[in-house]
Formats: structure tokens, C-alpha cells, sequence
């Protein structure tokens, strides 16, 4: 039986978002929107940000420091991008994981200049050691600095340019509270409508040069999962089956046909959204199975279940995340044309499978 799971290739995900070796990452950085007015959507998240830049820029301060939330691939790190160069200063990119030491993160922090932003992605994955650094630069703008060692050590504090920090994360419920409370601005980023998504396709055809009809983007959109990076990886794919197969022009008989070689339905699923429903219905009844449980059937990890898959299989009611752990819903099996039958114990029987359960 786990033979037949393993077989999921993760590998040739389209859909990967940031757990992929972002070999796309060139392109996708010309596709960023450089201002406010450019970035698609969000609209709720946009007009606030417009009052506090507005507000620090007339009371010539740093902005007060932003924590930008959501599933990979929906803007964070353009719209820190776009924060930065709205206040007119330099940002300053780094990662959770990638600030190791310490003195890695002071090294940074003092070499900012004032009103700077420094974004940190990941941020739920800094260390407790470096994160307690944050805390004083983040409320005080200083530097807590232990000199010496043992009996003669002495603390000292260096102040450091007052900054901007910006944290993106996927699980804003992993920071500690700490870390939480010393945000002034908390941004949640939401899955975009697939009207957006197409604007942001027509945005990124025209930047690549690409012909594209308005079926055509609309085609896309509504198969992106909400997702702009998504939708954006997409275009480059069906700009290549309508140069080989077409005229060149993306119109909706050719973006019908590539989502359909890339096997992408016409909500967006692809084969592994598809079969790790399936194996849920199948080895679970359905559910409830726990993410770990769920994570060790299909050979994936958890956080990368709970980032990249099931967002958009919740917003379009496929999945449920019970307290007992994820069930498919009728929904999904009427898309996925399995007969629905209320009761774990007779789903198990159309399969006639026993449940396996691992948690147990
Ligand atoms: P995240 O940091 O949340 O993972 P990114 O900021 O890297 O996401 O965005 C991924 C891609 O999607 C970028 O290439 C960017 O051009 C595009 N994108 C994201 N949000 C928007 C938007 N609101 N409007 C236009 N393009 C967007």
C-alpha cells in the first residue's frame, strides 16, 4: 500500500512554490511591482499600508515595524519591496535561516542606514539566540552587547539607525509572542480572486512580451490556485506549448490545452492535489487524519503540506482542518467523481480498504 503512495511526485510540481530551487527567480524579479499602484489586489492590506507610510513620511520617522503573513508565492517579499521604495530607502534582504549567529544579525542591523527597511523572510525560523537580539533593536533601537567573559563580562549598548524591520512568514501562530508584540503593523496577505490573477497575468505577458487574449489570462487565472507566482510560472509554460502548437498568441483553446498536457484541472488541482485527497479518502475514510500521519503517507513534509497544499484546498472547501486532524469534504469527492456516502466505516468499504490509521 505504500509502495502506491510513494509513487506522488513532488519532484515535478508546477505548483511548488518557495521549497523549489526558484531557478524561475531572474523572471520573477522583473515581474515585481516596483509601486503601491502597480501591485494587483490586496486592496484591504494596501490602503492601510498607504495611511502609515503617509503618516511616518509626514512625521519624517522611520515606518513602524510590518509582519506580512500568508501561503507562499502571494507577494510578501514584493510588497517589502515596494514598502522600501515607497518611503524612498534602501532595503536590506536576508532570511530566518540564513542569519545564523548573533553577530551575523548585528553585523547587519549596524550597518543600516537610518529610516532603512530590513526584510526578513522566514522569520519564523530565526533562532531564540538571534531573535533576542531583535528585541532591543526592534523597541529600543539598540544593541545589547556582552563584553568579557565570566566574573568581568559587562553589557553594554550600542544604538543603531532607527529602521524599519519587516517579517514575512507563512505561519504567523509559529513566532513566539515576544516577537509578535514588538510589530506595529500586522498584514495578513489572501489568496487572490481569479480576476486579479488575471490582471497580474496581462501585467506579466506584457512585461515578457507575450501575446496573450483576455480568455487566455483568464484562462490561467482561474487555475492559479490564487496564487501569482503561480499564475506567473504558468504563463511561461503555455507561452511555450502556443509558440510550438499555436500561433504564439495565448488565447483560452490554447491555455485549455496546455493546463490539460500540464495536468491541471479546471480548478487549478494538479495530479498530486488529486491523489493526496484520494489517499485521504482512501486509507482514511476521509478522515479525520492527522498532518503528520497524512505528511508520512504521502512522502511529504508537513509544513510543506500545511503551506503549499492545503491553503488553497481549504479556501475552496475541499479539505476541513478539524481539531482531530484534516477531512475531505463532499465537495471533493464529487469533484474528484468518488460516490459520497456519510460515515467513515462505508467510504473505507467503496475502497474496500481497511483504515490505517498510523497516529494510533
Ligand atoms: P512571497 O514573498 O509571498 O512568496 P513574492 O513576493 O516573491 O511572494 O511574489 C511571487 C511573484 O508573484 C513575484 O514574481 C511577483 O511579481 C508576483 N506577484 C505577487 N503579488 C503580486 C501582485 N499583487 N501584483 C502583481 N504581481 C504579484
Amino acid at each position: 500500500m505504500m509502495e502506491e503512495v510513494n509513487e506522488f511526485d513532488f519532484e515535478n510540481r508546477i505548483m511548488t512554490s518557495e521549497y523549489d530551487s526558484s531557478q524561475d527567480s531572474e523572471v520573477e524579479n522583473c515581474l515585481r511591482p516596483k509601486t503601491l499602484e502597480e501591485y494587483v489586489g490586496q486592496e484591504k492590506a494596501k490602503s492601510n499600508l498607504k495611511v502609515y507610510i503617509e503618516s511616518a513620511k509626514l512625521r519624517g520617522e522611520a515606518l513602524d515595524h510590518v509582519l506580512l503573513y500568508g501561503p507562499p508565492g502571494l507577494g510578501k517579499t514584493t510588497l517589502s519591496g515596494i514598502i522600501a521604495n515607497e518611503m524612498g530607502v534602501n532595503i536590506r534582504t536576508t532570511s530566518g535561516p540564513a542569519i545564523e549567529k548573533q553577530g551575523d544579525l548585528a553585523a547587519i542591523l549596524t550597518n543600516l542606514a537610518e529610516g532603512d527597511v530590513l526584510f526578513i523572510d522566514e522569520i519564523h525560523r530565526l533562532s531564540r539566540a538571534v531573535e533576542e537580539i531583535l528585541y532591543p533593536a526592534m523597541e529600543d533601537y539598540a544593541l545589547d552587547i556582552i563584553i568579557g567573559k565570566g566574573p568581568s563580562a559587562r553589557s553594554i549598548r550600542l544604538p543603531i539607525p532607527k529602521f524599519t524591520l519587516i517579517g514575512a512568514t507563512t505561519r504567523a501562530g509559529q513566532l513566539t509572542t515576544p516577537l509578535r508584540d514588538r510589530f506595529g503593523v500586522l498584514l495578513k496577505l489572501e489568496l487572490y480572486t481569479p480576476e486579479e490573477l488575471a490582471d497580474i497575468v496581462k501585467r506579466s505577458a506584457k512585461i515578457l512580451d507575450i501575446s496573450i487574449t483576455d480568455d487566455g489570462a483568464y484562462g490561467i487565472a482561474s487555475r492559479s490556485r490564487g496564487t501569482p507566482r503561480i499564475a506567473n510560472r504558468l504563463l511561461k509554460r503555455i507561452r511555450d506549448f502556443a509558440l510550438v502548437k499555436g500561433d504564439g498568441t495565448i488565447t483560452s483553446e490554447i491555455a485549455k490545452y496546455s493546463l490539460e498536457a500540464l495536468e491541471i484541472d479546471e480548478l487549478g488541482l494538479d495530479n498530486i492535489d488529486r491523489r493526496m485527497l484520494e489517499a485521504i479518502i482512501k486509507y482514511y475514510s476521509g478522515g479525520p487524519v492527522g498532518l503528520e500521519t497524512l505528511a508520512a503517507t504521502i512522502g511529504e513534509e508537513a509544513v510543506t503540506i500545511e503551506d503549499v497544499y492545503e491553503p488553497y484546498l481549504m479556501q475552496i472547501g475541499f479539505l476541513a482542518r478539524t481539531p482531530r486532524g484534516r477531512c475531505v469534504t463532499k465537495l471533493a469527492y464529487d469533484h474528484l467523481g468518488i460516490p459520497y456516502v456519510q460515515g467513515s466505516q462505508s467510504t473505507a468499504q467503496i475502497f474496500g480498504q481497511r483504515t490505517m490509521d498510523l497516529d494510533n
